[in-house]
């Protein structure tokens, strides 16, 4: 995984969001500062796993490095 893009921090932890409406959703949280990543496009995807949330946070940490240049 990704450093956060914000801190530098590499204290990610994954967080699930449990919606009352819909299925699971995954996230990663950076300790140190608080940023959180991508969740899910679509609300309805019961295929969500915390692999898809770290492959959300790392192409957020990249682009975000990109931006930064
Ligand atoms: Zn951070």
């Amino acid at each position: 995984m990704k450093e956060c893009p914000f801190c530098g921090s590499d204290k990610i932890r994954i967080c699930v969001s449990k919606g009352p409406d819909g299925p699971d959703s995954y996230f990663c949280e950076c300790e140190t500062c608080g940023a959180t990543g991508p969740i899910k496009e679509d609300i309805w995807d019961t295929t969500d796993t915390d692999k898809k949330a770290v492959l959300r946070w790392n192409v957020r940490a990249t682009n975000q490095e990109k931006e930064r240049g």
